[in-house]
């Protein structure tokens, strides 16, 4: 039997509901027996600003997923060269994996409208298929014309790409419009964030004073 893991990268910066609901979402939409989610150690677009240490960011997804059976996390962008591009990560994962498992890369459009600019992502888009929600009511007509671009087919909201063999899933389905930017901005104003990301992660952030300015 085939065995789907999802695989949710992000710089997680920090986590918050946002990322945990797109796992999870995407965990019952399509089957996923576990999803890992795998923090940058140096995330290449994101060279121009500070980023929070990486064990900050470990230690506050590992609080995030304690409760949750099927999210895991994963420190493997530590070990791989920086800057930290998934390309890397899922070759080392696609060596280190028992033969029988498919990937499901998990992204926000956002992220997804980027990806002609990541590393060889021509292999990256055959080594995993994808799961991509819209963010924040965004439109797909953008999304729909870059996968053309790339070489998928649609049917419905599966797109197929022939000569890869590697599905990119589109999904509408509404996720809260958080984000970690968004959280920064707001904790830095002196403002209360804990409507946005587990309570635990919250405390994390004021014991450790994160984010204030
Ligand atoms: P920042 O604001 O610093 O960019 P972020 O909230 O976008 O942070 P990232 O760690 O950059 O979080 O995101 C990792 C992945 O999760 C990306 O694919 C992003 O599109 C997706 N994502 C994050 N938050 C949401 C959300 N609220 N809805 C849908 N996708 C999300
Ligand atoms: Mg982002």
């Amino acid at each position: 039997m085939i065995h789907k893991t999802g695989i949710l990268g992000g710089t997680f910066d920090p986590v918050h509901s946002g990322h945990l609901e797109l796992a999870h979402a995407a965990g019952e939409l399509y089957d996923l027996s576990e999803i890992v989610l795998i923090p940058a150690a140096v995330p290449p677009h994101k060279l121009h600003r500070q980023i929070t240490a990486f064990s900050h960011r470990v230690d506050m997804l590992d609080i995030a997923v304690k409760e949750h059976e099927t999210l895991h996390v994963s420190s493997i962008e530590k070990l791989l060269p920086t800057p930290s591009y998934t390309i890397d990560t899922l070759e080392y994962l696609s060596i280190h994996s028992v033969d029988n498992i498919d990937f499901y890369f998990i992204t926000g459009a956002d992220a997804f409208m980027d990806i002609q600019s990541w590393k060889q992502y021509k292999n990256v888009l055959k080594l995993s298929h994808f799961i991509v929600f819209t963010r924040n009511g965004q439109k797909t007509s953008k999304l729909y014309i870059l996968l053309q671009q790339l070489g998928y087919k649609q049917n419905n909201s599966a797109w197929y790409n022939k000569k890869t063999k590697r599905f990119v899933y589109t999904s509408s389905h509404s996720l809260p419009s958080i984000s970690s930017s968004c959280i920064r901005k707001t904790i830095a104003k002196g403002e209360s964030v804990f409507h946005m990301l587990p309570g635990k992660v919250n405390q994390y952030i004021v014991r450790n004073n994160l984010y204030s300015e």
